[in-house]
């Protein structure tokens, strides 16, 4: 908004005090008036009898002309001090309707205003060769740098990220940001060079992922961006042509995230129902919880020596009413987004306890765990809770854990393997090759056991550069005492490849596709492998009553999750 069109909209007050002004400059003038008049007739009368030539004037003229030059002197100072009082209150008016405006962190817009300043743009420069192209931008894992570095790094990031995307910014742009890490800018271009505004965005990638220093820690941050221009606005829109490109910007942002972040795309017609989509998965998935649609699957984990069944690694299933059998890839990394993933998993876990009952008491239970669960300080109470509630031996219990969550709080981390396995739960690394782990992280995190990612297995298949790559993987797990389980064991040749390299535990399509708790049983009982009648209830929990959180505790923390 310009400076013109605060000046020109006026307040009551300020109407009210322009009266008063109006007035006391009327009465200035009348009184200048009245002092010509009097002035006229008694100045030169005495002047003359200040000379001796004539006798004195009338002295009530000559009082009147002297409360004549009272009254102007005051009138006019009384309008000087009226003038100064209007033009310090409208500034003090101005200055607080630009705070309304303003975003109090960063100094840029706000949602409202930036909304009033795209339609004003949008009403009065777009031609046909002029459109304005409207820019959402959203930080990358800003969560992850407040949790990680404090709230104060959190607010430098933002100001640092808006300041340097200002810098960028060609004249008649403006930038605000819309609450929390996003950002918006509206960007008058030429509708002919659209690859302006791809450089400018390229720019913008660019400049916010340099590190921000914040008390000597550098901070690295990336954004994601989507673009709307003008051209994309349509022919009935149900909002205001502003709020229709803002909607639209963010859908393009939106699949940028979805895309991997660190990048930007101009928005395209599709990826509304991507959006719909994905709105309707959410909406599926917390009801999916409720109805418990959610089931586990479980598969073979086999001892490669023997060919006999060593455990089973339970995989998530969601048997939606609406799109059948859905594999957890769709579904974790939302329930994750939308923050269910502890419930979804917690109750899938409570279906395997009591599933595994049933098994031979030798057979393990290896389950999944997301690196958002890891995050959750109660989470190995809770896993200790559940074991006792279900009456589970903890050293049945396998849980595998992602590279991923070796990025987040390492010391956090080691400190749960550490209690998980003081209770006697193993832990296992999974997808191992995949991620970053070093070398002295694994020395130093308490794993039981690595799982070779099935990528690296496959490549088994291709003889020599595969055979080095596992070899290589296999002789620093022995290095580090680590026993290994092969992931992804498609056919015999690969499962007698890696018999070479001695005591390893493997799963794959090989032995068997995951299948559902009752064919489970119908394997093992055909194996002679369910626990017998009389074994049911003498399930060893020794060593499993530690120290457990409270309920109230370990419900307050799901929420926290
Ligand atoms: P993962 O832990 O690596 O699980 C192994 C995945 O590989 C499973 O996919 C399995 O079906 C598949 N697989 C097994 N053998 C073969 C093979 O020979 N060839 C090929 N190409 N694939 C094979 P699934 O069940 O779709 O699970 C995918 C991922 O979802 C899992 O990868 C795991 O990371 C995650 N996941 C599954 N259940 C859960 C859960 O309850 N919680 C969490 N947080 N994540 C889960
Ligand atoms: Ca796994
Ligand atoms: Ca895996």
């Amino acid at each position: 908004m310009t400076d013109i069109d605060h000046a020109s909209r006026e307040t009551p007050a300020e109407g009210a005090r322009g009266r008063r002004n109006y007035v006391a400059l009327v009465i200035a003038f009348s009184a200048i008036g009245l002092f010509v008049a009097l002035a006229s007739a008694v100045l030169p009368a005495l002047a003359q009898s200040y000379l001796g030539s004539r006798n004195a004037p009338d002295a009530v003229l000559t009082n009147a002309l002297l409360l004549n030059i009272a009254l102007i002197l005051l009138g006019w100072q009384r309008y000087k001090v009226l003038t100064s009082e209007l033009a310090s209150h409208r500034e003090a008016e101005m200055e607080a309707r630009q705070l309304a405006d303003m975003d109090d962190l960063t100094g840029s817009l706000n949602r409202r205003s930036f909304a009033a300043r795209l339609e004003e743009l949008l009403a009065t420069k777009c031609t046909a060769d002029h459109g304005i192209a409207t820019i959402a931008i959203d930080l990358d894992n800003f969560k992850q740098v407040n949790d990680l570095n404090g709230h104060a790094a959190g607010d430098r990031v933002l100001c640092e990220s808006a300041e340097r995307i200002a810098k960028l910014l060609p004249e008649g742009a403006c930038l605000a940001r819309l609450g929390g890490d996003e950002f918006i800018c509206a960007v008058p271009y030429h509708t002919h060079s659209p690859d302006r505004i791809d450089h400018l965005v390229m720019r913008m990638v660019e400049q916010v992922a340099r590190p921000v220093l914040h008390q000597s820690t550098a901070i690295d941050v990336t954004v994601s961006i989507g673009i709307a221009g003008s051209h994309h606005l349509g022919d009935e829109p149900t909002e205001t042509p502003a709020q229709d490109l803002m909607h639209k910007a963010d859908i393009a942002m939106y699949h940028a995230k979805k895309q991997g972040k660190n990048r930007f795309y101009w928005f395209e017609p599709p990826m509304e129902n991507e959006l719909r989509f994905r709105n309707e998965l959410e909406a599926g998935i917390r009801r999916g919880i409720d109805n418990d649609e959610f089931v586990p699957y479980y598969e073979q984990q086999i001892d490669l020596d023997t060919g006999e069944i060593a455990g089973f690694e339970m995989l998530a299933r969601w048997e939606s009413p609406e799109m059948g059998l859905v594999n957890p890839d769709i579904f974790i990394p939302i329930a994750e987004e939308i923050g269910v993933i502890a419930e979804l998993s917690e109750r899938l876990i409570a279906k395997a306890f009591e599933d595994a009952k049933q098994w031979d008491p030798s057979i393990t239970l290896s389950v999944n765990i997301s690196p958002v669960q890891m995050r959750d300080p109660w989470f190995a109470q809770k896993i200790l809770k559940m074991l006792v509630e279900h009456r589970f031996p903890a050293n049945r219990l396998e849980i595998e854990v992602t590279e991923t969550c070796l990025h987040e709080n390492i010391g956090m981390v080691r400190s749960m393997i550490t209690s998980l396995r003081n209770q006697g739960v193993r832990v296992s690394l999974d997808d191992f090759g995949t991620g970053y782990a070093s070398l002295s992280q694994l020395r130093s995190l308490p794993f039981d056991r690595l799982k070779i990612d099935r990528s690296f297995i496959r490549e088994l298949k291709n003889k020599n550069e595969g055979d080095q790559l596992v070899e290589a993987i296999i002789s620093m797990s022995d290095g580090l005492k680590m026993p290994i389980t092969a992931e992804g064991i498609e056919d015999e040749e690969v499962a007698n490849a890696l018999k070479r390299w001695g005591q390893l535990k493997g799963q794959g399509y090989h032995y068997g596709r995951p299948e559902p708790a009752r064919k489970v049983v119908e394997r093992l009982e055909n194996l002679g492998r369910l626990v017998e009648a009389s074994d049911e209830n003498v399930v060893e929990i020794t060593g499993l009553v530690g120290k457990t959180a409270s309920d109230e505790e370990l419900d307050g923390s799901r929420n926290a999750v």
